[in-house]
């Protein structure tokens, strides 16, 4: 699928690590490798929110997520949607706790709507599933 937002390789990452797109998440974007930790699925969700992948964010869902409820297609359009319209500026990481099998991460993130200011904090949790963390679900501050 042809996608105009992709980054570049060896461009800054969207998720703001300050590290080189090829260096960071586009490994686990392209699905070289998964993501090793809470934290750097929780970075490599948002810079493909900036990149558009969907697949990726499908792929990270965990199959308990509540909208793994909706029809495969809706939910791909509204992540589709979610990803064209909105603008993703910076992720800060205010602090993770990690379990075996479970995590939380607490994070501030700057998205905007046509200049709208929608940026949020949230908590999210994730969970691992044979071996590979994935987004279970999440609350905003
Ligand atoms: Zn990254």
């Amino acid at each position: 699928m042809s996608n105009l937002k992709a980054p570049k390789r060896t461009g800054p990452c969207p998720c703001q690590s300050g590290v080189e797109y090829g260096a960071c998440c586009q490994p686990y974007h392209r699905g070289e490798r998964e993501a090793p930790d809470p934290v750097s699925l929780m970075r490599s969700r948002y810079s493909a929110y900036a990149a558009g992948d969907v697949d990726y964010l499908v792929r990270t869902l965990h199959p308990d997520h509540s909208e793994r409820s909706l029809p495969d297609e809706l939910l791909r359009s509204s992540l589709r949607a979610a990803c064209r319209d909105h603008r993703y500026t910076g992720l800060k990481i205010l602090g993770s706790a990690v379990d075996q099998e479970r995590a939380t991460v607490h994070f501030a993130a700057k998205v905007f709507q046509k200049g709208k200011d929608l940026s949020f904090s949230e908590r999210s949790i994730f969970a691992k599933i044979d071996g590979a963390w994935r987004y279970l679900e999440g609350s905003t501050d």
